[in-house]
């Protein structure tokens, strides 16, 4: 059977018995108490939202929707959503379970979102940013083809009006039931950091958990730095297909913040607490830098050190964990 004709003959069949609409994956509940998935320890709701959403007794970091982030970074009253008329189609006529369509409909219902991702434009401790945050309730954060759309986009808004990229990752990869049209975002976003790059402006990546698939392999890995929330899982394949495929045993902390930092992909560890005043220091770092620099091709030897961000410098005073061989 052709692969038109499967796609053919699963329009035409019954809707299956559909499952009980699963509730969308939230680690804070709606009550009073919290439980800590890590540690287990009951928190009153508000005092967690109070601590950045990290428990106070084992310092794990609970799943941030797009809302609370942007609330945690976005100074108040300053946050400008862009394209949020954008909606998912279903070029496939994708089923599974479920129909697509259905899904999308659903999905959107329960968290009033249009799609994966939040992009917009505000200031962060006074600085104008532009921000994308990802949320994973949203089909798990997946990136189908209005999450590309939306961050290219913000990317060439950003180029033109001359501002640094913040992207909070969070996702499963690229979106299957886009099939094809999933995939080419990777190249397309990664076309538009590139001409972002070209103008010398700041795109930062953050990672948290989980960050794999094709957004692990297209803009997460892309920014100037790369930072990550601790314990957070970040990949590309999943860890049972490396182990069958390489037929050995990985190590325990493998595809973790912490790994991948030891192994050079992550330029530092930052927790959730301190991200905010990290962000603003990277920025205001790199701000006064774009009236000085040299060109593209001038004499690196010319460069004043004394303009080089120190790694270290930016540890010491914020605590953070830093990878040293970068
Ligand atoms: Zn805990």
């Amino acid at each position: 059977m052709s692969l038109f004709d499967w796609f053919a003959n699963r329009e035409k069949a019954e809707p299956p018995m559909l499952q009980p609409q699963s509730p969308q994956e939230r680690e804070v509940a709606d009550g009073l108490w919290t439980k800590c998935p890590a540690c287990g320890v009951l928190t009153y709701t508000k005092d967690l939202q109070g601590n950045w959403l990290v428990c106070a007794e084992c310092g794990h970091h609970l799943r941030v929707d797009s809302d609370e982030r942007i609330r945690q970074l976005i100074d108040a009253k300053t946050w400008q959503p862009i394209n949020e008329h954008l909606q998912p189609t279903d070029p496939l006529k994708f089923k599974d379970r479920k129909s697509y369509k259905d899904r999308i409909r659903d999905t959107q219902k329960a968290t009033e979102l249009t799609d994966a991702v939040q992009t917009g434009h505000g200031r962060l401790d006074g600085l104008p940013i532009a921000l994308g945050v990802m949320d994973f309730r949203f089909m798990g954060g997946s990136m189908g083809s209005v999450v590309g759309e939306k961050l290219c986009r913000l990317i060439e808004y950003a180029t033109l009006e001359r501002l640094p990229v913040i992207i909070i990752c969070a996702s499963g990869g690229a979106r299957m039931q886009e099939g094809m049209l999933s995939l080419m975002q990777m190249a397309k976003i990664s076309g538009a950091l590139q001409k972002h790059q070209e103008q010398r402006l700041l795109y930062i990546p953050v990672l948290t958990h989980p960050t794999t698939g094709g957004v692990t392999a297209s803009f997460a890995m892309l920014g100037d730095l790369i930072l990550a929330e601790p314990k957070a899982t970040i990949g590309f394949a999943g860890r049972r297909v490396i182990e069958q495929t390489l037929r050995e045993k990985l190590p325990d902390d493998f595809q973790t913040s912490e790994y991948l930092m030891h192994h050079g992909f992550v330029d530092a560890i930052v927790p959730r607490p301190q991200l905010k005043r990290t962000l603003a220091q990277l920025i205001s770092l790199h701000q006064p830098f774009y009236p000085i620099l040299p060109p593209l091709n001038a004499d690196p030897k010319q460069v004043n050190p004394e303009l080089v961000l120190s790694h270290t410098a930016l540890a010491v005073d914020n605590q953070i964990s830093v990878n040293q061989d970068s």
